[in-house]
């Protein structure tokens, strides 16, 4: 009998030969990387430091052109033609059956309606049990009869079985659904001494939701904001970068998520955001309850690109709930005729009383509510909450405008409907919805406050403003993040509380040129030798990116320019000479600057094919050369 001895994998021929070819591919793939990043002004994309220097640079840089400039925020009609043409009605949402069970706080039981026509129930309660973001399990079954009832202890979040005999019918009935409500079990630290009162707080977010968009298509809602509440709706708002995360990130840690440690997904280092610094840890600290309630969790804001969350950031927390009632988005993306439901309600509706029934728990509150399914996909839906949302902010004045300070807001404006490819859309995406409203105790203490609110909602804001000003109602503002951009005179985060300078900037703000809003961006038109050029100048570009992967990338050239843009920097940059105060609220012009650097955003189509890009383009007058980045090009239509 002969034994054979396993060969070493490497021996073989033909893997040797594939080895070799594996080095060599990598090391032309390397080569390749590092001269295409080299002709970027040594912007080397895969390392994070290098981006959060470039970006910081470029504030500076702008910075020195307008520091102390302001802004002037663009005026747009919210009911103007270009963008009201997308406008479609969209019928209510009708959730069909009515849910057996029903919890409240932490007690959940057989709503009066099923009680009244059906003898014999018996209905089987299953805690679904949050192990991670990733993970959840769902706890042993408990029995319950009749209208007595289940106490939440382990979870905030049921599955549901139940039969019994209806009068009418001679076979058992079923159900079959989810019910959430609060767990008796969380027990807030102590506040410490003196800390006893301090206000509650509720942010209340929609996805994709511009100030426009809310003012158009949430008419009721925006009048109870405005008549009924008293907001300050800032008209200045203007993010800090692209989709959610760049708003919450700020809003929550008074961050960007540069400053952050580095969790996405491709990192592939397992870590999670649970070091960052949230407010939700802070305010734990401080005694408050916190609720962090998100939808539609396969999107989740801190799940999609990052690792998530190992533990729940808040005390109330509904990812593993919507995983396991969602079937982690299987419902959603089988179309359903139900999806915007969850059992006999609304999702969006869930969202508000949920979010009622936490603020009616005692104790220090802090909720932060962001509402994703009826707009991500199309803005229009967000009508169907009008009336409901309208009704809840009505109820919220009566109840809670003594303590808490209400925050209604968007993220960010539409980003892939087809608005955006108006110019008005474009610059809507850059504006979101944010209104403020002070509670009364805060307003009879800081006498200032409101009127300094007011006043400042004429004025360049961001997120970071928003994480400062919430601090700054907590009376926590020993939390504020104090960075300046290098030059600034000014912290990038300030509280509304404060009157904040006229004369601020977007990059004094922190916020990079083509999120800009508050530059005049002027069409370019099609006689302009500036026209042809910035197009010519993106395609070199393009091209030149693929150079090395000439053999699968075809030469692309232009199809078509749809529009082009030039930035002037508003008049105040072009005549700014030095604050007239002490303060610097006001600024002194004179003549007019000479201009070295333009800023030119467009939109072409290149073949073969139909390749779509927009992007932002600086033309250096005085070396008749431009810069263009990587960062700064988006393909619309991937
Ligand atoms: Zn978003």
């Amino acid at each position: 009998m002969s034994v054979t001895m396993p060969k070493r994998w490497y021996r073989s021929r033909r893997n040797q030969i594939v080895i070799i070819v594996f080095i060599a591919a990598s090391i032309i793939y390397y080569i390749s990387l590092s001269d295409s990043l080299q002709r970027e002004q040594n912007l080397d994309i895969t390392r994070r430091q290098s981006v959060i220097e470039y970006i910081e640079r470029r504030l500076e840089q702008s910075l020195r052109q307008d520091k102390g400039s302001g802004c002037e925020i663009p005026r747009l009609d919210p009911f103007s033609k270009e963008v009201t043409q997308f406008d479609k009605d969209i019928p209510k949402v009708m959730c069909l059956g009515t849910d057996w069970v029903k919890c409240y706080h932490s007690k959940c039981r057989v709503v009066p309606k099923i009680l009244s026509t059906t003898k014999d129930i018996v209905c089987s309660y299953q805690d679904i049990i949050y192990e991670s973001d990733q993970k959840y399990t769902i706890g042993p079954p408990t029995e319950v009869r009749g209208d007595n009832e289940y106490v939440l202890t382990k979870s905030d979040h049921v599955k549901v079985k139940c039969s019994g005999k209806h009068r009418d019918s001679i076979l058992p009935s079923k159900w079959t659904g989810h019910s959430i409500g609060f767990r008796s079990t969380v027990h807030p630290d102590l506040p410490p001494p003196g800390r006893e009162d301090s206000l509650n707080v509720l942010i209340l977010g929609f996805d994709s939701t511009a100030k426009n968009g809310f003012i158009r298509r949430m008419p009721k809602s925006y009048k109870v904001l405005n008549e009924i509440l008293g907001a300050t709706i800032l008209n200045g708002y203007n993010i800090v970068g692209d989709g959610t995360p760049a708003a919450l990130f700020p809003i929550l840690t008074g961050k960007t998520e540069l400053e952050l440690p580095d969790v996405r997904k491709k990192m592939k280092n397992n870590r999670t955001l649970d070091d960052m610094p949230f407010i939700f840890y802070k305010l734990k600290d401080e005694g408050y309850r916190t609720a962090y309630f998100e939808d539609m969790p396969w999107i989740g804001t801190f799940q999609y690109r990052f690792n998530g969350f190992k533990n729940q950031p808040a005390d109330h927390y509904l990812r593993a709930f919507y995983l396991e009632e969602s079937n982690s988005g299987k419902k959603w993306w089988k179309g359903s005729q139900n999806k915007y439901c969850v059992g006999d309600t609304p999702q969006y509706k869930l969202m508000l009383d949920i979010t009622d029934q936490f603020l009616r728990l005692d104790g220090k509150r802090f909720a932060f509510t962001f509402i994703a399914d009826i707009t991500h996909d199309d803005f229009n839906m967000i009508s169907i909450a009008d009336e409901d949302t309208a009704e809840y902010l009505r109820r919220f004045h009566d109840r809670y405008r003594e303590d808490t300070l209400l925050i209604v807001m968007g993220d960010h404006g539409p980003r892939y409907a087809k608005v955006r490819d108006t110019l008005q859309g474009k610059l809507e995406e850059r504006l979101p919805l944010m209104a403020i409203r002070l509670p009364e105790k805060l307003k009879k203490i800081r006498t200032e406050a409101e009127k300094n609110l007011k006043d400042n909602a004429e004025v360049l804001t961001t997120p970071h403003d928003i994480y400062a000003t919430v601090l700054d109602v907590l009376d926590l503002t020993q939390f504020t993040n104090t960075y300046r951009v290098k030059g600034a005179d000014l912290n990038r985060g300030l509280s509304l509380l404060e009157p904040i300078p006229k004369n601020r900037s977007c990059s004094e703000a922190g916020v990079e040129a083509h999120w800009c809003s508050c530059l005049s961006w002027q069409n370019v038109t099609d006689d302009d030798v500036m026209f042809r050029r910035t197009a010519a100048a993106l395609v070199d570009f393009i091209n030149h990116l693929t150079e090395e992967k000439r053999s699968v990338c075809a030469v692309r050239s232009l199809k078509s320019v749809s529009w082009v843009m030039r930035a002037r920097p508003n008049s105040g940059v072009l005549t700014f000479v030095e604050a007239r105060d002490q303060d610097g609220y006001v600024g002194k012009f004179g003549n007019k600057v000479k201009q070295t650097r333009e800023n030119y955003q467009l939109k072409i189509a290149v073949g073969p094919g139909h390749g779509i890009y927009e992007a932002l383009v600086t033309y250096v007058i005085t070396e008749d050369r431009f810069e263009i980045n990587t960062r700064e090009i988006s393909r619309t239509n991937a």
